[in-house]
């Protein structure tokens, strides 16, 4: 059985003492034998998060594939390591959009955080054009071939893949939940595909897009998807705690 994990990506919002307010708030509520609950936040609040965190999960939005070196202002996988980080954002599309992310630095990525024992939370999708273009399926079986190659099938099996069409994205356009299911088992089939059943049948799919406490139950209800990722529901502890309650 696979476990659902729901894990909020703040992006670049909250600062410590909103950190610390927000775990105060959150993480006994997020206490669970049944699904896993986590925030993704700024490096910057990764110390204050994992202090506050009995119950949640702490993931990282980003990291560098190289140990150290002349790359400033990036942050390596030894030093998340280091500060007791378990799991690790990569590839989100503003990173893909804005910063210069591929598939191959993704897979460099991925590879350097299990090493190093830490989750990805590995996200692809599709734009808004490639979905009207009716080439959704074809993107998201490209985008894992090239982030999750030369990957051992036990590792795959650990790692966490975010499902986000871009266009869904901080839109409240979210995808219908037939929309989102269909892409969550073309997901779980690439990975077939690449890796064979255990890999595939263990794997953690999640959705992403204009998630909400109104439609989590609904996407949480479909056999493919097994959590979510929530930026903007993520932010406010009233909410983040809705979508906590209805799934736990
Ligand atoms: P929203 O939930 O604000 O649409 O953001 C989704 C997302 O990008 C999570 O990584």
């Amino acid at each position: 059985m696979r476990k659902p994990i729901i894990v909020g990506n703040w992006k670049m919002n909250k600062n410590n003492a909103e950190t610390k307010a927000f775990f105060e708030a959150v993480d006994g509520v997020a206490a669970s034998e049944n699904a896993t609950y986590g925030i993704g936040c700024p490096f910057t609040d990764l110390r204050t998060a994992l202090d506050g965190a009995k119950n949640l999960i702490v993931a990282a939005e980003n990291c560098h594939f190289e140990d150290a070196g002349a790359f400033t202002g990036e942050v390596s996988v030894p030093m998340l390591q280091e500060m007791g980080v378990k799991y690790c954002i990569i590839g989100h599309s503003e990173r893909r959009a804005m910063f210069g992310d591929t598939d191959e630095t993704v897979n460099k990525k991925a590879k350097r955080l299990i090493d190093a024992d830490i989750t990805p939370i590995l996200c692809i999708g599709e734009t808004e054009a490639q979905y009207d273009a009716g080439e959704t399926e074809k993107v998201i079986r490209e985008q894992l071939t090239g982030s999750l190659a030369n990957l051992c099938p036990k590792c795959v099996a650990n790692i966490v893949i975010a499902y986000e069409p871009i266009w869904a994205i901080g839109t409240g356009k979210s995808a219908t939940k037939e929309d989102a299911q269909n892409c969550c088992a073309i997901v779980r089939d690439q990975v077939r595909v690449m890796y064979g059943d255990e890999a595939a049948d263990s794997v953690r799919v999640q959705y992403g897009g204009s998630v909400k406490p109104n439609n989590i139950v609904e996407y949480m209800a479909c056999p493919d998807i097994d959590g979510a990722l929530i930026g903007g529901a993520s932010l406010k502890e009233d909410s983040f705690i809705e979508i906590i309650e209805k799934t736990k």
